[in-house]
């Protein structure tokens, strides 16, 4: 019988998941949650969360049992980083880097010796890894990067000045992508692993950011930074972008977890309102006895829930160890970045004054959030591709959209 006829919800975690989602909200609140605010005011890495996160042996999850890891896919790192977000996204943001950034892109896409040298270290939580695609001059029209590498014998030299590299202070390697010789536009884009201790690689500054600050956005320099052949985990032809659009889908692992990230945050902060709500005396209510108020909370539940059910398709469909289909992502990471941003609002609204203090975590989690609207993609970018899809008559994968065009 389909799960529909059942009632069950289709999406519902198994009993490994759930093990799994109840282990990650015990290091969450544990670690997470008592440190976050330091975190947010003093801009420090948040240490503490690396360490319980690793302890916990949360960071192989994703990564093949041959390298340490546990080998689970897309709907696991979904309910870790939605449980770590709940309670803290700076910190969320380490564990995603390790699930969807370059660790995952080497597994998936690289050769035998880069898995061998830098999954052990990703898997055991021994060093981070971190992305760099945007440049000052190439965000979301990153088909202008001008990262590119010259001919050095058997291998390659890089030049390069990557933007906004999440973690890039304090990562291990780096994930570069860049344009191999010859190339122009999208052509000949491909990608590197750089090991960031290599002669010729620095960091230039890190962003001073309204959010997500104890996770900084580091600029990478790379001044003529030796890649051996090994180093290459993508061969960017200069005939065609068949490596930059392989490159393109990838990121729709990295989309689906920043909606993950959303959905926990959200969730955290509805979560918080709700409890005010029941405590806040105004004479003898409460507010949660407003109906105005009701409708906020009925409000903020629905976006949610909505976004939530767009996530677990898009992490569903990617199947154990596939990647996330493009349209389905693309809607996830939009409704899930509105429905944060809507949420956190709300949430700011619901607690009046104190709302607005730092000495509460809702204008926190909004000040975070906000970064994931831009980060992986901006909702905009999300925006144009959905619309051009379904113009295009593109259909997502649901029962009515499939019976309209029959
Ligand atoms: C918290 C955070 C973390 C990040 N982490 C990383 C990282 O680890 N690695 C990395 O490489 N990059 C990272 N980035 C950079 C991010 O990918 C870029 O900021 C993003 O792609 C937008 O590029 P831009 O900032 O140059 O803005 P621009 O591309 O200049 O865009 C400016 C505005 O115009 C809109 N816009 C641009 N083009 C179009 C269009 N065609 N149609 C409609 N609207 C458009 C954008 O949506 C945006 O609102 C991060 C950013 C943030 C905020």
């Amino acid at each position: 019988m389909p799960a529909h006829a059942t009632g069950a919800n289709p999406y519902a975690d198994t009993e490994d998941q759930a093990a799994l989602r109840q282990l990650a909200r015990d290091v969450a609140e544990r670690e997470l949650a008592p440190m976050a605010r330091h975190g947010d005011e003093t801009e420090e890495f948040p240490q503490w969360a690396w360490d319980g996160m690793r302890k916990a042996e949360l960071f192989g999850i994703t990564i093949g049992e041959r390298w340490g890891g546990a080998g689970l896919g897309d709907i696991e790192a979904a309910i870790v980083l939605e449980e770590l977000a709940r309670a803290d996204v700076s910190s969320a943001i380490l564990a995603q880097l390790i699930f969807n950034g370059p660790p995952r892109a080497i597994e998936h896409l690289g050769n035998d010796a880069m898995k061998d040298r830098w999954l052990p270290i990703a898997a055991s939580g021994e060093g981070l890894f971190c992305i760099g695609i945007s440049e000052t001059e190439a965000g979301s029209a990153v088909g202008h990067m001008r990262a590119r590498l010259r001919p050095d014998g058997d291998g390659f030299r890089l030049n390069a000045y990557k933007n906004y590299v999440t973690g890039g202070h304090k990562a291990r390697a780096c994930l570069v992508w860049c344009r191999f010789p010859d190339s122009a536009g999208t052509k000949g884009i491909g990608a590197v692993v750089v090991d960031l201790e290599s002669p010729g690689v620095t960091v230039a500054g890190t962003h001073v950011k309204m959010g997500l600050r104890a996770t900084s956005e580091a600029e990478l320099a790379f001044d003529d930074v030796r890649v051996e052949p090994d180093d290459v985990l993508l061969w960017g032809d200069p005939a065609n972008s068949e490596s930059f659009k392989t490159l393109i889908s990838h990121i729709n692992h990295e989309r689906c977890g920043n909606a993950a990230m959303c959905v926990g945050a959200a969730q955290g902060a509805l979560e918080y309102a709700v409890n005010y709500m029941n405590e806040r005396k105004l004479g003898d209510k409460t507010l949660a006895d407003l109906q105005g108020l009701q409708w906020k909370i009925a409000d903020m539940a629905t976006q949610l829930e909505g976004a939530r059910l767009l996530m677990q398709r898009a992490v569903h469909m990617a199947g154990p160890h596939g990647t996330p289909p493009a349209l389905e992502t693309a809607m996830a990471k939009t409704a899930a970045n509105l429905a944060a941003k809507f949420v956190c609002d709300e949430a700011i609204q619901l607690l009046g004054g104190y709302g607005f203090s730092r000495e509460y975590p809702v204008e926190r989690v909004y000040r975070d959030i906000r970064g994931l609207c831009i980060g992986a993609g901006t909702v905009e970018i999300q925006r144009n591709f959905v619309g051009t899809s379904v113009l295009r008559g593109a259909t997502p994968a649901s029962d009515g959209w499939k019976s309209r065009r029959a």
